[in-house]
């Protein structure tokens, strides 16, 4: 029997772990470890333990659809593509906009932001940051000179301190909670802070339950508890920042006290007392977060406010410290890296006229205009409010009718449309909306790259064939820009060549090839030369900026959008469990995973459900200003009192319909973490 193994990356989330996929006449039918990687040393979750199961599903998408009427029905790859081409040319190039995807390749990613500059010649093209790691991207760069994770993930055993919030590690990064685990092991304290007690809060010295929506504040009144005790790290102040007296100002008010911060966030100030002497003197401080800080209106406010802590310890650039942002989706950072964004072209080379021209030439092709286009946020905005101002959309492997806040006004932009294109591997929420649908290849069915949270960039490799007519993202790109007229710009053999291009317009890939992702694997930029062996720490010498020096900035602690009053008495808050993925298309599709969470739930404390008659298990309706859900209750006293938490992944209990799409004013991401929910009975209870 013909069983072979072919070592690719995890399709799940952003740590990136490396897998052999089991592959038996023809199919995916295992995993096995890749004992190798450097990532994870052949452990893995559940979700890559059954990275295979959704491969083969039977409703994968296998043929091109073209909407007729009501229904979708299967068309010929010519006809689909006719169909486009037709329908984009009507618009001009600004009524066009275009989605891609942190769930697909490096190479895919690259060629759907050329195909959006140079064929649509629209500027209106993004993936999923804007509404996941956008206030990362803008808060660290202004810190820094960089929005990347700063460490690598191996790095985080090494620390001598953590604090973990806004992350549910152990359940939405389990091989990143893995580092923790050694770290603690190795003798370092872990400070988790979070309104849930998760399982990654089972793992924490210290536990602060603070109120959703206080992240700002916490963070300044640790601040003002190191200084007001001298604990600062005066060396690295001194000679690798600017700007301290600033913050020193800030922080030093009488809001930023303990007694103040404690009043606020409801965490006990002695434990926050704790948390400010135990990151100061440990000598090695890491802060892991994720999408629970950069899912606010004050997102960014909230992760400037983690670079000045860390730089106020002198906690960045050294083994064992650093800012561990973790990216939620396996290839968001690489999606990012490639220039899928609407004010950044590869390698986060801003949109300007300056460099429109350098992208031109090195694509031989016209680009837009050098001004910025459209957030995802901004898009469903404008589709929502301001019907035909973008008329046509390509969106590639999302899925923004489960995926984004206020789920009732999502809908009613994408149904204005006059064409919608969705690419995908099955029929999501948003592709049954469509015009045409095109059959994607999965990440077991073509060679690529993706690059992880930590900036690691691995191979994916081909271990079985698509499904009856689907084909690889990038194939689909190629061949559609060859049917607009640009076939020039748009012929590969082969992902290969596409990354070779990558390197060449991407400075930070400069120094990689495919070669050189075979032996060592995987390189983490910057690489900038063939003999540049990565860089897994950045900021060792000095910060990216152009003086090189860190920058403080003091933030001041706003409260959320909304907040809870009479109507809506409790905070929704939002997030992942350990057995599904993002809007659960391919972990709801596996048999495994899905049996162990199979569906929503409300979660909500004992006092708060015996004030309402509610008990565990009973079915209830969420409320809140954008819409309604029917949703199990889970009755739990390891939530905090007054605080609610839906899981994001279930299409029949969704919580992006009640969720609040106010953007944070720079970054734009929406406010996914903190809302006003009234839960209340069905008519007569249960
Ligand atoms: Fe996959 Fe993430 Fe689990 Fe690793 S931790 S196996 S990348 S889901």
């Amino acid at each position: 029997m013909d069983v072979k193994y072919v070592p690719t990356t995890c399709p799940y989330c952003g740590t990136g772990c490396g897998l052999n996929l089991v592959v038996k006449d023809g199919k995916a039918v295992g995993v096995s470890p890749w004992h190798r990687s450097p990532v994870n040393d052949g452990k893995l979750c559940p979700k890559g333990n059954f990275a295979h199961e959704f491969i083969h599903s039977e409703d994968r998408l296998t043929k091109p659809l073209i909407r007729k009427g009501e229904k979708l029905v299967e068309a010929s790859w010519d006809e689909a593509y006719d169909l486009i081409a037709k329908s984009f040319k009507k618009f001009k190039p600004d009524e066009l906009a275009c989605l891609s995807s942190a769930r697909v390749s490096n190479e895919e990613n690259y060629l759907m932001q050329k195909f959006a500059r140079t064929v649509l010649r629209t500027p209106h093209i993004d993936n999923c940051a804007h509404l996941c790691i956008a206030p990362t991207l803008v808060g660290l760069t202004g810190a820094f000179g960089s929005g990347a994770m700063t460490q690598s993930v191996a790095d985080i055993a090494e620390a001598k301190s953590i604090l973990i919030i806004g992350s549910n590690t152990f359940e939405q990064h389990p091989l990143v909670g893995r580092r923790v685990v050694q770290a603690k092991r190795n003798g370092a304290k872990i400070i988790y802070a979070d309104p849930r007690f998760t399982p990654t809060a089972k793992h924490a010295d210290l536990y602060l339950p603070f109120a959703p929506g206080t992240d700002v504040a916490l963070l300044n009144g640790f601040m003002q508890h190191i200084i007001r005790n001298g604990w600062e790290n005066k060396e690295f102040i001194g000679n690798r920042t600017r700007d301290f007296e600033k913050l020193k100002a800030a922080v030093m008010q009488e809001k930023n006290s303990l007694a103040s911060v404690s009043k606020l966030s409801g965490v006990p100030e002695k434990d926050l007392a704790t948390a400010a002497e135990w990151m100061a003197k440990s000598g090695g401080n890491a802060i892991i977060y994720s999408l629970g800080m950069n899912q606010h209106t004050t997102g960014v406010d909230n992760v400037r406010a983690i670079a000045d802590l860390q730089m106020l310890t002198g906690s960045v650039g050294r083994p064992g410290t650093g800012v561990c942002a973790l990216r939620g989706p396996n290839n968001l950072q690489g999606a990012c890296d490639m220039g899928a964004l609407p004010d950044m072209y590869p390698g986060y080379q801003a949109v300007t006229p300056e460099n429109r021209k350098k992208m031109a030439d090195a694509w031989h092709a016209e680009v837009p205009e050098g001004k910025a286009g459209y957030s995802v946020t901004d898009l469903i905005g404008v589709l929502a409010d301001k019907p035909g101002t973008v008329k046509a959309l390509y969106i590639m492997g999302e899925n923004p009718m489960l995926s984004t806040p206020d789920l009732h006004r999502v809908e009613k932009g994408l149904r204005g449309l006059e064409f919608l294109l969705v690419q995908d591997i099955f029929l999501t929420e948003t592709a049954a909306l469509a015009h045409v649908v095109l059959p994607a290849a999965c990440f077991a069915e073509k060679d690529g790259s993706v690059t992880n949270t930590e900036r690691r960039v691995q191979r994916w490799r081909k271990a079985v064939n698509p499904p009856g007519e689907a084909k690889p993202d990038w194939q689909i790109l190629c061949e559609l820009a060859g049917k607009m007229g640009a076939a020039k710009q748009f012929t590969y053999k082969g992902t290969e060549e596409i990354f070779a291009e990558i390197a060449k317009v991407t400075p930070q890939y400069a120094g990689m090839s495919y070669a050189r992702l075979e032996k060592p694997e995987s390189l983490h930029w910057p690489c900038p030369a063939a003999d540049h062996p990565g860089t897994p720490i950045l900021h060792g010498e000095k910060f990216a900026t152009p003086d090189g020096l860190g920058v403080f900035a003091p933030v001041e602690w706003r409260a959320p959008a909304e907040v809870p009053d009479k109507e809506y008495p409790l905070v929704l808050t939002t997030g992942q469990c350990l057995w599904q993925f993002h809007t659960g298309t391919m972990t709801r599709r596996s048999e495994d995973l899905e049996r162990e969470a199979p569906t929503g739930w409300i979660e909500i404390h004992p006092e708060d459900a015996a004030g309402l008659g509610i008990s565990d298990g009973e079915v209830v309706r969420a409320v809140t200003r954008r819409g309604q859900i029917e949703i199990p209750a889970k009755v739990t006293s390891e939530i905090r009192k007054g605080v609610t938490f839906i899981p994001v992944h279930y299409a029949e209990s969704a919580a992006n319909v009640l969720t609040n799409s106010a953007p944070d004013p720079v970054s734009k991401i929406p406010e996914f973490r903190a809302g006003a929910v009234r839960v209340e009975q069905m008519a007569g209870g249960q």
